[in-house]
């Protein structure tokens, strides 16, 4: 096992890891800071798959406090209004930062203020863009200012343990695969950031990356922390629908479309939305979600058993021209956005929940932090569309901030070995089994028993049958086995590692 040690350790690249690497750089520019993460730097995880936008209250007609009580009205009033409070009003300094500090172009009007368009549940038009692939803009910018900097990077190292002190008093440290080689690695840490990203990729139909599995909350509820509003789970009601054949189905298409006047129609090709609500298609996407999953029941659907959208009476070039990418990406599968209809169904995108967290991201295990998709409390029962770039960057940043601080005075803490130990031995138990594999059979009943019982619509009865479904899937998985294979011999040694296949 490889042991490494650092002052800072962020897990995950995403807007909040990056921000908290690039703030806690700046706050203490001699502390050891390291990124690590599953994927690449910069090109893994949710923040770089941002379409639609930020919110952030910019214009002189718009104000902090309308972006905040639209956040709270979105939410249900469930969200934690100090944390939402942070939320709007840090967004304002964030989006200055990422423009003139860290080089983000955003799309402007001719005048020259900063262009901010229409999302769902907006009482003013505040999201801020560049084009439709926001994201892509933003987590360059941050990656190439990382880069620039003294950080150390963990590229395509896991994530798999906290691990506490001795005493369990505090974090020590995590312990890791690295991916590339199946070594693992223990990375011993004065203050550890938990900024993987959450992401419900367990439904049948998802939006988030690959990359993203609730590694960061599995961790923390192993490490006995609390986690809220875990039932608070975001369907977007635009996913693709393109077949089962094509990881396509279930991505997104932005909010923007609705936002801009795009209308839903059912399998007769009628619009339905007005019935539903007086905002019709610009309600918020539990609304539009839930309505929509009530014209699935009806079997009034499309060809793959969803619903359309249709956004050619806005006009083909205009559609063409507002929404390059999303045209691009629906012509890819054989849609044409722009002048026909495009088959969609909603899709499990943003987990509301998380872990419970102070509003300096502290968390009760000392030394923990938390940011972004990771942590619960920021949206209630519903996040806004635009909200949770705001959020990963705002809180990412505080996060920096506090964790240069809390480190200062601060030594490195003993590890507890035995747990080290036990986590290793959790992670090759399924290396030591006998039972036939099946794998692939287990996530597609997941995915099914997800999206019918755990869904937009559930009940009490169907919860029992999916909680009893789930621990029998829960045995099944206890009982496979991986098999364990060595391949390549290079003469640099870099490739006479282990690979581990299903
Ligand atoms: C398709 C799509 C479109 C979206 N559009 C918008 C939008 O227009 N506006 C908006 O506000 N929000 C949007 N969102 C939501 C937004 O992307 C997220 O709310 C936000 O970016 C999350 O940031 P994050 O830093 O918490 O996580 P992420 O950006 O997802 O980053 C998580 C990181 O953690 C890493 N990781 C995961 N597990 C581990 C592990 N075990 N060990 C180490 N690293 C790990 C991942 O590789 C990744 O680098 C969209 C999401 C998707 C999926």
């Amino acid at each position: 096992m490889r042991s490494l040690e650092t002052d800072i350790l962020i897990l995950g690249s995403g807007g909040a890891g990056l921000f908290a690497a690039l703030h806690a750089h700046k706050a203490a520019p001699q502390a050891a800071i390291s990124v690590a993460v599953k994927g690449l730097l910069g090109k893994c995880g949710c923040t770089r798959m941002v379409q639609g936008g930020y919110n952030v209250a910019l214009a002189k007609e718009d104000s902090v406090e309308r972006h905040f009580m639209d956040t709270i009205e979105g939410g249900k009033w469930l969200p934690d209004q100090d944390l939402a409070w942070m939320l709007v009003t840090l967004a304002v300094e964030r989006i200055h930062e990422l423009e003139n500090e860290l080089g983000c172009f955003f799309d402007r009007n001719p005048d020259g203020t900063v262009h901010q368009k229409a999302f769902a549940g907006q009482t003013f038009d505040r999201t801020v863009h560049k084009g439709d692939l926001t994201g892509i803009e933003i987590i360059n910018r941050l990656a190439e200012q990382v880069w620039a900097r003294r950080i150390e990077r963990l590229e395509e190292h896991r994530a798999v343990e906290l691990v506490k002190s001795k005493s369990g008093d505090s974090v020590a440290g995590v312990l890791m695969i690295d991916v590339r080689s199946g070594e693992y690695v223990f990375v011993r840490a004065k203050a550890v950031l938990l900024a993987t990203g959450g992401g419900p990729t367990m439904y049948r139909y998802h939006t988030p990356s690959g990359d993203k599995s609730c590694d960061g909350l599995a961790m923390a509820l192993r490490a006995g922390l609390q986690l809220r509003d875990m039932e608070m789970v975001q369907f977007h009601p635009t996913g693709l629908l393109a077949g089962p054949h094509t990881r396509m189905t279930g991505t997104v298409l932005e909010e923007g479309l609705r936002g801009s006047g795009g209308h839903l129609l059912n399998g007769a090709k009628q619009r339905f939305m007005p019935q539903y609500d007086r905002l019709a298609e610009r309600a918020t996407r539990d609304v539009v979600s839930r309505a929509m999953y009530s014209e699935i029941v009806k079997k009034n659907t499309s060809p793959h058993g969803g619903l359309y959208i249709s956004m050619a009476h806005l006009g083909p070039e205009r559609v063409a021209r507002e929404f390059k990418g999303m045209v691009e990406r629906c012509a890819d599968c054989g849609f044409d956005l722009a002048g026909g209809l495009v088959e969609v169904v909603p899709t499990a995108h943003y987990m509301m929940g998380g872990v419970e967290f102070r509003s300096d991201c502290s968390t009760l295990l000392p030394g923990l932090f938390v940011a972004g998709e990771d942590s619960g409390g920021v949206h209630g029962a519903n996040r806004l569309g635009g909200n949770g770039v705001a959020n990963s960057t705002v809180f990412g940043a505080v996060a920096g901030d506090v964790m240069a601080g809390w480190i200062r005075e601060r030594g490195l803490e003993t590890p507890d070995g035995g747990a080290i130990d036990a986590a290793v031995a959790a992670c090759e138990a399924p290396f030591k089994r006998t039972a036939s594999s099946g794998l692939e059979r287990v996530r597609e009943r997941l995915y099914d028993v997800m999206w019918e019982k755990v869904g937009i619509i559930r009940d009490g009865p169907g919860l029992e049958d999916a909680r009893s479904e789930l621990a029998g899937l829960e045995m099944e998985l206890d009982a496979l086995v991986l098999r364990e294979d060595r391949c390549g011999s290079g003469e640099d040694g870099r490739r006479t590692k282990k690979t581990r296949s299903v």
